[in-house]
């Protein structure tokens, strides 16, 4: 089985001003004397922010998109290609995100344009996916689940270009997180899935865990096999939470 070093990443949606850049650089001076342990930690603000935060001295911590357009560029007014988001010092992007699917009718094949989009510009692409409430209680989530892996990821996934993050849609800014069980079951199916396309490639894929991780619920949740990390909306905002949460590893 290949290692796979986990990842701490925090979605700041449309949230944070160019003040914001403090909570930034305290999760930066905390990453680098050592708070996530061996974690990656990434932070993808807003647009308006990428290029201020990928200035700032904050090594370890990369700085990520939370979309982006499948093309290089051209007549797409208001969008941001992965080519920009890379020339802004990003080095990944969230694709697929369940608001961007929802709010803005993103189909499987939109997000893996995307996907093969980050590629492209040499981002590492962050593909969600996840069941609505209706789904799970209708019993579809592995189904679901699945169809939108398949459909979302690209040929020739790599460890190094690719990492998944199941965020049940029910999970997301409410406060409710599915049991230990219920996550194990969905990420070890993505893993089959992954194996079963990439091979021994697919081993190293990291499978992130989205959906109200908080600090008081983060070591429970990290400790599920297959489980590779966080995807953190809210509790990412502050720094003293998030570090709390990459605090696990
Ligand atoms: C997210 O937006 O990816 C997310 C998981 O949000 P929250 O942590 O707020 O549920």
């Amino acid at each position: 089985v290949a290692l796979r070093r986990p990842l701490v990443a925090g979605n700041w949606k449309m949230n944070g001003f160019r003040a914001s850049i403090a909570e930034l650089r305290s999760v930066a001076a905390a990453v680098a004397g050592g708070a996530a342990g061996h974690a990656e930690v990434l932070v993808c603000p807003p647009f308006t922010l990428v290029a201020a935060f990928a200035a700032e001295p904050r090594e370890p911590v990369e700085v990520g998109g939370q979309d982006c357009h499948a093309k290089p560029s051209g007549a797409h007014t208001g969008d941001i290609s992965a080519e920009m988001l890379k020339d802004a010092g990003a080095g990944a992007v969230i694709v697929g995100h369940s608001e961007r699917r929802a709010d803005h009718g993103e189909s499987d094949a939109v997000v893996h344009a995307k996907a093969v989009a980050a590629r492209r510009a040499g981002l590492v692409a962050i593909v969600c996916v996840g069941e609505t409430r209706a789904e799970r209680e209708a019993g579809h989530t592995l189904e679901v689940v699945r169809r939108q892996l398949d459909g979302s990821v690209p040929e020739g996934a790599t460890a190094a270009d690719t990492v998944i993050a199941y965020e049940p849609v029910w999970a997301i800014g409410t406060g409710l997180t599915p049991t230990t069980a219920d996550v194990a079951e969905v990420h070890a199916m993505i893993r089959d899935r992954l194996v079963e396309r990439f091979g021994a490639e697919g081993q190293g894929i990291r499978i992130l865990y989205g959906g109200s991780v908080k600090p008081d619920n983060a070591a429970e949740l990290m400790a599920v096999a297959n489980v590779d990390g966080a995807l953190v909306g809210g509790a990412s905002l502050k720094a003293a939470d998030f570090l709390a949460i990459a605090g696990v590893y």
